[in-house]
Parts: structure tokens; sequence; C-alpha cells
């Protein structure tokens, strides 16, 4: 397949590039290092995510292009879907980019449903960064530093900092070669996980406050609302990587953060939720998320509900009961 795709690229002039709404450094990596790739290769490119990009991944060579409205869908000929396990994780662009006559689907979640035209899918791979360093290689592109700190940063954060069940050797052999090629580590960390605004720290203080365990104590909740931003003068992306902390927590096999969602529309006392959900391993979490209506991987997953917060809580409590002994991955 990654013959064919290199194939389909060669012939293709007008890219559109996208990835998932509220990007990750996966999804804003792939696509930056992707989209560098096929301009290196003379395509006319159009890099496109719906979502404001988080402060964090600012720092990343022409991040400044990706685009968040675009209009004139008809001049690309091929678009390139990235770290999306379905095209509606793209947001309300899907349709539009559904009528580009070749679509490419890269991505490494277990939840892709090989939607488009080629699809070039491994979940064993630990970030799509993975995949598209693959892809660069066997067309033979020099990858320089922009692309490198692309791909290193994708894989960095999507492994949680080599620490996730996804970690595997070619994270490392990967990265290695990244720094090879001229990506600072400590610059880069930096960066991600080291210029907080005060704001993201104290919202850490409420989120950590919000914690409760299921009664076997295998569950933890984390609860993350419009108030608790709104208190911190923090944004929705300043909650991410919250959850691990509810994670950490001896026994704790499934962490669940609910966050509020904005623009909420559905009648008191329902609201919009989207909830985050990652396991120890023993778990696969992306089977709950698909049952809800989302996916992602077995230790990451998430999905977006309508539901009071009582309700959505029990729900998610009631899931803890299957959490016994009997439901270890192999
Ligand atoms: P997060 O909890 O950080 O939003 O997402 C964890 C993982 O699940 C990510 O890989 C993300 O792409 C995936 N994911 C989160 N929400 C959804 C969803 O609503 N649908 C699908 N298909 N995947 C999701
Ligand atoms: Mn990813």
């Amino acid at each position: 397949m990654m013959k064919k795709i290199i194939q389909q690229l060669a012939k293709s002039e007008h890219v559109l590039l996208a990835s998932h709404i509220k990007p990750d450094g996966d999804a804003i990596g792939a696509l930056l290092a992707m989209g560098i790739a096929l301009e290196k290769q003379g395509c006319q490119v159009v890099l496109f995510n719906e979502s404001s990009i988080p402060e964090v991944y600012r720092f990343l060579p022409a991040v400044g292009r990706i685009q968040k409205k675009l209009t004139d869908w008809q001049r690309f000929d091929t678009a390139v879907i990235l770290d999306c396990g379905v095209l509606s994780r793209v947001g309300s662009a899907a349709d539009d980019i559904a009528t580009i006559p070749v679509i490419i689907n890269i991505d490494h979640h277990t939840t892709n449903n090989r939607f488009g035209h080629f699809h070039l899918v491994d979940v064993n791979a630990c970030a799509t960064a993975e995949i598209v360093y693959r892809l660069i290689l066997e067309m033979k592109l020099d990858v320089d530093v922009a692309m490198a700190t692309a791909i290193y940063t994708g894989i960095l954060t999507d492994t949680g900092s080599f620490r996730f069940s996804n970690t595997n050797q070619a994270a490392f052999s990967i990265c290695e070669a990244m720094v090879a090629a001229g990506v600072k580590p400590s610059t880069v960390a930096q960066h991600v996980y080291g210029a907080y605004s005060l704001g993201r720290i104290k919202l850490l203080n409420l989120a950590l406050d919000s914690i409760e365990i299921s009664n076997n104590g295998y569950l933890s909740i984390m609860t993350v609302t419009r108030e608790m931003l709104a208190c911190t003068d923090t944004q929705p992306e300043d909650a991410d990587g919250l959850i691990n902390y509810a994670r950490r927590i001896r026994d704790v096999k499934v962490a669940a953060l609910i966050h509020e969602l904005e623009n909420n529309t559905a009648p008191p006392p329902r609201k919009q939720y989207h909830v985050s959900l990652r396991s120890d391993g023993s778990v696969d979490v992306s089977n709950i998320a698909m049952k809800f209506g989302g996916g992602g991987h077995a230790g990451a997953a998430g999905f977006s509900v309508e539901s009071s917060l009582v309700e959505l809580k029990q729900t998610i409590y009631d899931l803890s009961d299957g959490f016994g002994e009997s439901c270890h991955l192999n």
C-alpha cells in the first residue's frame, strides 16, 4: 500500500492535508511533517485543522501554515488525512473533504474504519508521525530539522514521553534519528511541558481536587467544568494531559476525564461532554469508547455525549463493575 500511495502522491498536484479536531502533538506533528515533505516533492499543499493550535505546539516550524477555514475545495485533487480513525474526526469540513477525488488515510488508531481510497493504517505504530516518517523515507526525501522536530514531537507526545504501552522500538530509533537531524530534546520538552501558564497549574489543582474513585478502586473520574476554566482563565487545551494524574493512582485500571464542552446547546441539566479514557493496559478502552460512538486506542480513547453530569458519572461508574481480573488484555 505504501508504494501505491507514493505513486499516487507523485501524480498529485493540489493536496489538502488535514488532521483531527482538538489536535494533539501527533495530529500536528504528522500534519506538518507530511506537508513539508509533499511540498519538497513539488506539490502545492494546504495544511488544515479546524481547531486552534494549542499554545504549547506553536513553536513548531511551519505551524503558522495551518489554516482553520477553507473555501474552494474543488482545487484539491488529493486529500491526506492524518491521525483520524474516521473521516468525521476532521470536524465540520468532513463533507467537503469527502468530495476530493482521492483520499489517503494515514493513521494508527485501532478503531480506524479504513475510510478513503488508500489506507496506510498501522495500529502497531506508536504515532501517526512514525508512519509519516517511514513514508518520507520511502519517498527518498531528506528529513530536515523542521520535519524532524514535527516527527519527534508527535512521537514524544503520543507515547506520553516514552511511557505508554504504544512505546515501541521505533519510537526510540526514529527519535534518535531526529536528534541526529538536529532536534534538541530539551528545547522541545521545554515548549511542550515546561511553559505552562499559572492558570494551567491552578486548573491542575481544581482537577486533582475533583478526582473520585469507584468502590472497587479500579476507576477514577476527574471532572473539568467550564467554571473551572473560567476561574483559572484557561482554555480547553489546558486540560490536555491532566487525566494522566487520575491514571497514576494505585489499583486504578481506567481513568476517565469528563470535560464539559463549550457552546452547550442541550436543555439543562443536560450538557455536552467529552470523555477521555486512559487504561493501565489491562482494559481496552477503545472498546468502551466505541460503544459510545467514539474511538481511539486500547490504552487511550475518547467519546462525546450529551447527558447530565450525575447520569454520566453513574454510567461511567457502572463500567467499573466489569474491570475485574477477567478483562486482562492478552
Ligand atoms: P483524548 O481523550 O485525548 O481526546 O483522545 C484519546 C484518543 O482517542 C486519541 O487518539 C483520539 O484521537 C481518540 N478519540 C478521542 N475522542 C474520539 C472520538 O470522539 N472519536 C474517535 N474516533 N476517536 C476519539
Ligand atoms: Mn496519534
